[in-house]
């Protein structure tokens, strides 16, 4: 007989929750939310459901400690990101100590162990003090419209974001600027170089500096959590055939960015190198426009959480590890409306990849974890 958390990270993962807004068709997070407001209400909690968008609805279960205290929420995800060339994406399978299937590390078994500890609070005699949140939102894998609309509404005074992050109390990580760039060209017969003007190699000179520019902002030194920025060109498009000169050429670009750097950062180093390539070349044309970002997160320095969450871990036979992440997560929008955030969350492997899987033992020591850190932290 399995653990009744597994078997609740199993039927997470049994169902569906693909993201609408990454990947077209994907189901979306209805029959999840559904499932999981049922869950917390029947162990005994008070849910709310919050809708921010047709059809993408966050779940909110509280639990009221018995006297004044701290209030602590747990946040998690339910989307996932699309599951083309895997063979049996909802179909949770157990092997060798592992679970695997879509989200399971990324993130159903961090959920799982947030709705286990919350549960397990509410059965055993609830909280001792304070108040405990379970946050369970949509869109995490896109544009994050789901911790957008719950820190409208819902203030903790610190939260933990269950995403993976193989044991480690990550107390930063980095952010992201999505930027397009376009070149342009003039479209002409290709035998005809005296009229045309290629677009694409325009690009090519714009791509060499962004190239150039990578290197350089990756040899900065490094932030002690964060690390260092990075670029990559994500998307490229531009020409019409073979036989014609391309008159316009697009990529869209991502920079990782870390504390310190400019909230526009992308769009003046793009600008800069731009105006330097029209300053060699009066023909040249490039424009650039912002897309999307997000800021990066570090913890407050002086946080109590982390050092909570560090003895916590410890009294469940883990040697805590404090370090940062490289990817984004929802514990920016959290810590940007004045809630302090650590990401804490199991090991496994593979995800965003085909075969994803997360640590069974991992899920069931977070879930001992949180329940530990929710009655310490709570308390006051
Ligand atoms: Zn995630």
């Amino acid at each position: 007989m399995s653990d009744p958390t597994i078997n609740l990270l199993r039927d997470l993962i049994a169902i569906d929750s693909v993201n609408p807004a990454l990947a077209p068709g994907g189901r979306g997070e209805k029959q999840i939310a559904e499932a999981i407001a049922a869950e917390l209400q029947a162990g005994g909690m008070d849910v709310e459901t919050q809708e921010v968008a047709p059809g993408r609805t966050n779940v909110i279960g509280a639990l009221e400690g018995k006297q004044k205290g701290r209030s602590l929420m747990f946040c998690g995800h339910m989307d996932t990101v699309g599951v083309m060339g895997m063979e049996a994406p909802f179909d949770p399978v157990r092997k060798d100590g592992r679970v695997y299937g879509r989200g399971s590390q990324d993130m159903k078994g961090g959920l799982a162990s947030m709705m286990a500890a919350a549960l397990h609070l509410a059965e055993k005699g609830g909280l001792p003090g304070g108040r405990l949140v379970i946050a369970a939102v949509v869109d995490e894998e896109f544009a994050s419209i789901g911790a957008d609309g719950l820190v409208t509404k819902w203030k903790t005074e610190a939260a933990v974001v269950g995403e993976p992050t193989d044991m480690k109390i990550a107390v930063g990580h980095k952010g992201f600027q999505w930027v397009e760039i376009t070149t342009e060209g003039v479209r002409a017969h290709g035998s005809r170089p005296n009229e045309g003007r290629d677009a694409i190699l325009r690009m090519g000179r714009v791509l060499a500096r962004l190239e150039k520019l990578d290197r350089e902002i990756q040899s900065r030194l490094p932030h002690p959590i964060q690390g260092t920025g990075s670029l990559h060109a994500s998307l490229i498009g531009g020409g019409h055939e073979l036989s014609t000169y391309p008159d316009r050429c697009t990529v869209q670009m991502e920079r990782r960015t870390i504390s310190g750097e400019p909230a526009n950062c992308a769009i003046i180093e793009v600008e800069q190198i731009l105006e330097n390539l029209y300053n060699e070349d009066s023909e040249f044309k490039g424009s650039t426009k912002f897309i999307f970002g997000r800021p990066p997160y570090l913890t407050p320095a002086d946080h109590d959480l982390p050092k909570m969450l560090e003895a916590t871990l410890s009294n469940c036979g883990v040697k805590p590890v404090r370090g940062g992440m490289t990817f984004w997560t929802d514990a920016a929008v959290l810590g940007e409306a004045g809630i302090p955030s650590v990401v804490f969350g199991p090991g496994g492997a593979g995800l965003h990849s085909t075969t994803e899987y997360v640590f069974e033992n991992d899920v069931i020591t977070c879930r001992d974890a949180l329940i530990e850190l929710a009655r310490v932290f709570c308390a006051g």
